[in-house]
């Protein structure tokens, strides 16, 4: 990764049911350059779609681990078991999914035991790893708790990413496409303009979800905000990358301080 910044393209929502949508997804942002992605998996959607039950889609998603992409745990079953307890969830829980804000109002038991059920999927399915998201960033503190005891390096929430292990939080908005208003036009519209206003982060993000492909005009307007305004002097990387890069400049810095 250089000095002129880093471009995370993660795509939500990736189960057995959206993965031909998905795989249209990433071939058209294979050729506009964005090679490396992280691809947030949801072990268990809905309740019917274990990953373990479908051999051809795990050995999908292990062949795009080995090219580079990453693969994140996205909840358990990304159905909602809570109701938004102020005006941000409601916010979050109605245009960043469809209501299905899973870890929403979890204690840290019950968090615990779904993202524990969901690595234990991943690792059966020869998958590891190494950062948790929970649907439509809707997760309790408790949640977010349980995943670094359970090993998680990172999560991240709708303008942060999240070091759990080394306990810190770094700014990286996001523009987001895919699900609800935020598929339609006027949504796409208002994220172009978002997207603007980003190009000043050192890390910024764009996250895609499975109906984005639905519409082939719109989703080549995405594709044409990623390309000319996102990724110009940009590398693309993974969340995992963008964690590691920002411990070792902090790794430096501090060296550089002791060094005086
Ligand atoms: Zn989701």
């Amino acid at each position: 990764m250089n000095g002129g910044g880093v471009l995370v393209v993660s795509v939500h929502d990736v189960a057995p049911p959206t993965r031909a949508r998905v795989e249209r997804m990433l071939d058209m942002l294979r050729d506009t350059g964005v090679t490396r992605r992280s691809l947030l998996v949801i072990p268990n959607f809905q309740g019917r779609y274990p990953i373990d039950r479908d051999n051809g889609f795990c050995a999908w998603l292990r062949a795009c681990q080995a090219q580079g992409d990453e693969i994140v745990l996205h909840g358990w079953e990304h159905v909602g078991v809570g109701t938004p307890r102020n005006a941000d969830e409601r916010f979050r829980n109605r245009w960043f999914t469809q209501g299905e804000g899973e870890f929403l109002s979890l204690d840290y038991e019950q968090a615990f035991g779904r993202i524990a059920r969901g690595c234990a999927l991943m690792h059966r399915a020869g998958l590891d790893p190494q950062g948790f998201v929970a649907p439509a960033w809707l997760v309790t503190r408790d949640g977010v708790r349980a995943a670094r005891d359970l090993g998680f390096q990172y999560t991240n929430s709708y303008l942060t990413v999240v070091d759990l292990a080394e306990g810190q939080r770094h700014l990286a908005p996001s523009v987001v496409f895919g699900p609800g208003h935020l598929n339609q036009d006027v949504g796409i519209a208002l994220q172009e303009r978002v997207s603007r206003l980003l190009t000043r982060f050192h890390v910024v993000r764009v996250v895609l979800h499975p109906p984005c492909i639905d519409h082939v005009p719109r989703m080549a307007r995405v594709i044409g905000i990623i390309e000319q305004q996102l990724l110009r002097g940009r590398q693309a990387a993974t969340y995992i990358e963008v964690i590691q890069q920002l411990r070792a400049s902090r790794l430096s810095a501090a060296l550089r301080r002791h060094a005086h």
